[in-house]
């Protein structure tokens, strides 16, 4: 099951390869996180039998469809939007990593959930989920580098010189940063922002997250999205000179204490590297060959690409833009090219197409293949639970803080 052929050019010609070849290299692996830098820390995967690796698709696929026909409602399969097609049709819940959790959290009857996305998903399934249920990643090596590019650790100091910077509270009483973290990063940054009176958000939700921020504090430091945090802050009407970038390995994070002081949004030096790809000259090049086309991206994107789009909103907003979308009509779309090439399928009377002319996959979501899909389901009907994803339970109990805190704002 090598990346279907399509005819367009791929953005790394090792991507056919099977990803148990290089789970156990340094790296994110072939896609658009390749150029990115994994914490040497991050989990690697061990080997995989040689009994699925050597598998036909149509062995793997017998032996899901049997697993899964056995296992029944005790296990449940939960598959990303940006996960490939040979994984998403075994999937229970198909949706984004919050909907995907809450769905783990509305099925008390399941004692495990393969979770079909990467390990910061699993961990926010394995805090809102039971105590007893196991969450688990098929392929250990399935991070997610935007998550990796902040850590605890660099949190935590940067906290530090902010509080030293700033002090805990402004003249006005209220706190003088609140921390608030996009859902795409660590328990353990959940947890540190619910500590610290602050809040997780979505990409469907961060305007409210970040309009009850500024409610309670003087400014936000937003984790780890710089893209989601500028275009979120921009669209409120915060001026983009109040939105300093905070680089982790620089003093202040590269800025003076004027500028932190003058801040409203103190924007992480993180990016997903899957929306880093669009550019105002794909959109350009749409527009001229399809005249009359509507553009959408997402939120992750740069901020010159959703000025240059029609709209720009979270994968939901995407889909609803799809099915709203008059027979005939074209839309391009900035997003993962898995999750684009479905809305295709699911309209065909709509011409869809992804903004980026190259196929380049999250590479991190590509690791979860059918083999390992298979061995976790074969797993569990032996008895194992293979890959669980365990929050400590004090992390868990102040991301959990955070998610409810996000939860209870209301627009
Ligand atoms: S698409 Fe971007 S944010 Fe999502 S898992 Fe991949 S690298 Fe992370």
């Amino acid at each position: 099951m090598a990346l279907r052929a399509t005819g367009r050019s791929t953005c790394d010609p090792s991507l056919p390869q099977a990803p148990w070849a290089i789970d156990r290299q340094p790296g994110y692996g072939p896609g658009a996180s390749t150029i990115d830098r994994a914490p040497v820390d991050a989990p690697r995967q061990g080997p995989l039998p040689e009994r699925y690796t050597s598998a036909t698709d149509a062995e793997l696929d017998s032996w899901i469809s049997a697993a899964r026909e056995t296992l029944g409602p005790r296990v449940r399969i939960l598959g990303h939007f940006y996960q490939r097609d040979e994984i998403v049709r075994y999937a229970d819940f198909v949706g984004d990593s919050f909907m995907l959790a809450q769905a783990a959290k509305g099925s008390p009857e399941a004692e495990a959930f393969v979770f079909c996305g990467v390990h910061f998903m699993a961990e926010t399934a394995d805090i809102l989920s039971g105590a007893d249920q196991a969450v688990i990643l098929p392929n250990l090596a399935a991070g997610c580098s935007m998550a990796d590019m902040a850590t605890i650790d660099q949190v935590e100091a940067c906290w530090r010189e902010l509080m030293a910077a700033l002090g805990e509270t402004g003249a006005d009483g209220r706190q003088s940063v609140i921390p608030v973290t996009y859902m795409n990063s660590s328990a353990a940054i959940k947890a540190f922002c619910g500590r610290n009176g602050g809040i997780v958000c979505t990409s469907s939700n961060a305007r409210t997250v970040l309009e009850w921020a500024f409610e309670r504090g003087q400014r936000v430091v937003f984790f780890p999205d710089q893209h989601l945090g500028r275009n979120t802050a921009r669209a409120m009407g915060v001026d983009e000179r109040q939105m300093p970038l905070w680089r982790p390995h620089l003093p202040l994070g590269g800025n003076t204490e004027q500028q932190l002081r003058d801040a409203r949004v103190i924007l992480w030096n993180g990016f997903c590297s899957v929306h880093k790809r669009f550019t105002v000259a794909q959109i350009e090049q749409a527009r001229a060959d399809h005249p009359g086309v509507r553009v959408i991206v997402h939120p992750e994107c740069p901020a010159e690409v959703v000025d240059a789009a029609d709209g720009a909103g979270s994968t939901e907003y995407i889909r609803q833009e799809v099915e709203r979308a008059a027979p005939g009509s074209v839309i391009a779309v900035g997003t993962e090219i898995n999750l684009v090439n479905r809305l295709q399928q699911q309209r065909p009377d709509v011409t869809i197409f992804c903004l980026d002319p190259v196929v380049c996959p999250c590479s991190t979501m590509y690791r979860i293949h059918p083999a390992y899909l298979a061995w976790t389901l074969e797993s569990l009907l032996a008895g194992a639970t293979p890959n669980r994803i365990t929050v400590p339970a004090g992390v868990a109990d102040a991301s959990r803080v955070a998610l409810e805190r996000m939860l209870a704002a209301k627009p």
